[in-house]
């Protein structure tokens, strides 16, 4: 016999099925699934497995509703997704003044894996590219490297109200290809930049990038970030309210590559993209999206996970500088639909 919270999530997932943002959402969903544009990453064998068609967009409200269409339990790595959130971590452990010296918050317009340290202080640019991840990863605190993967991995749990496993294939391929990252680690520690447990560090950060995820894991990450810092559905605590402003200004200037200036022209939100196919974006004060689309454009950026953004932003208003009415109104179209079956 059916137990009383079958038969809500049975009465949820009818209610979704009426749900006026949730039908938005899956029209969206169908209008960018035929986007064939872009190509799959594939600098690693396992990430040229993933199937282009993977599509998912899920939307985490900071009162705590879900909506979700498409691929959102696939899971996939999160990449460099997770320098936001590691960023954040680093803020907890180390204070504003130190991580200040050790990273920068300029964007460098370059690529994400670019050998290039300021001239003037021999900081990393900014944490969202590879170099500034790496310094960013040197500065967790911990014992020894599991302690320190512990304690990321905890945290990332914190974000999405679920625990985490790393893909160790990607893990190893990560390991064994990194060779640029090792050279821009190693460029930083003859500047003194980063500690001498070097390459502890940089398993931790070849690990952080190889965490699976899912679109649902984004938006929630989003959502706590847009709700200052506490998961919306579990009321946890995932980043000092100190430190979400810094987190979510940096992925404003630098979360989407080189494209980063043309994103905040754009669509306004801050976000961060990585190579797995991902795009975790904040609406502060609203909302949190995650997408999950393999396929990348030239940038890095999954290409229908852009398209996607830069139409919510502009049909709901959510560029932060927006000063128009918006072409919908959030409140009234996402006011008590949610697919609360969907958490
Ligand atoms: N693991 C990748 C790297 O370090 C992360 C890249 C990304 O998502 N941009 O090169």
């Amino acid at each position: 016999m059916a137990n009383t919270g079958d038969l809500k999530s049975l009465a949820d997932s009818i209610s979704s099925v009426t749900s006026p943002f949730r039908n938005y959402l899956s029209d969206l969903h169908e209008k960018y699934q035929s986007l064939t544009e872009g190509a799959v990453a594939d600098y690693i064998p396992e990430l040229a497995l993933a199937d282009p068609n993977w599509f998912g967009i899920c939307v985490a409200t900071v009162d705590g509703q879900v909506f979700e269409v498409g691929n959102c339990t696939q899971t996939f790595t999160i990449q460099s997704i997770s320098k936001a959130f590691v960023y954040g971590l680093a803020l907890e452990d180390r204070g504003r003044d130190y991580v200040n010296s050790k990273v920068g918050v300029e964007p460098t317009g370059e690529a994400f894996n670019a050998i290039v340290l300021d001239e003037g202080t021999n900081r990393p640019y900014n944490p969202m590219v590879n170099a500034g991840a790496i310094a960013t990863a040197d500065l967790i605190s911990g014992q020894d490297g599991t302690e320190r993967l512990k304690r990321m991995l905890d945290m990332f749990q914190r974000y999405t109200g679920r625990g985490h496993d790393i893909s160790v294939p990607v893990f190893m391929s990560e390991k064994s290809t990194g060779n640029r990252n090792r050279a821009i680690a190693y460029l930083m520690l003859n500047f003194g930049m980063v500690g001498e447990k070097l390459e502890e560090t940089l398993d931790l950060y070849f690990q952080q990038c190889s965490i699976l995820v899912n679109a649902r894991d984004l938006a929630m990450m989003a959502a706590t970030l847009a709700n200052g810092g506490v998961n919306p559905c579990t009321g946890d605590r995932a980043l000092d309210e100190r430190y979400v402003q810094d987190v979510i200004s940096v992925m404003l200037t630098c979360g989407m590559y080189d494209y980063s200036g043309e994103w905040a022209y754009r669509v306004g939100m801050p976000a961060k993209s990585g190579v797995g196919g991902g795009i975790t974006a904040v609406s502060p004060g609203k909302l949190g999206i995650g997408i999950f689309s393999p396929p990348l454009d030239a940038k890095g950026n999954s290409v229908r996970g852009v398209k996607v953004c830069e139409e919510l932003s502009s049909e709901f208003g959510l560029h932060p500088f927006s000063v128009g009415k918006a072409k919908r109104d959030l409140a009234e179209w996402i006011a008590g639909s949610a697919d609360i079956d969907s958490w």
